[in-house]
């Protein structure tokens, strides 16, 4: 792969790549510092975003639940 796939880290992410773009994506992180470190930051980004969904989620339940 010559140029990065900076628009494929983020459904490889999601698993939402066929399983030839993930291995030419595996195959590009292994030499690419770039996507290394953008794959990283994708994935803090989308850990943060999960968190505070689940966050938000269950203060919706408790506050169900103590109705
Ligand atoms: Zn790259």
């Amino acid at each position: 792969m010559e140029k990065h796939p900076d628009e494929l880290l983020s459904a490889y992410l999601d698993h939402e790549l066929t399983y030839d773009e993930q291995l030419a994506v595996e195959d590009h992180l292994s030499t690419c510092i770039h996507c290394q470190t953008l794959l990283e930051e994708l994935s803090s980004i989308k850990n943060n975003y999960l968190a505070r969904i689940r966050h938000w989620r269950s203060q919706m339940i408790s506050r169900k639940s103590s109705c």
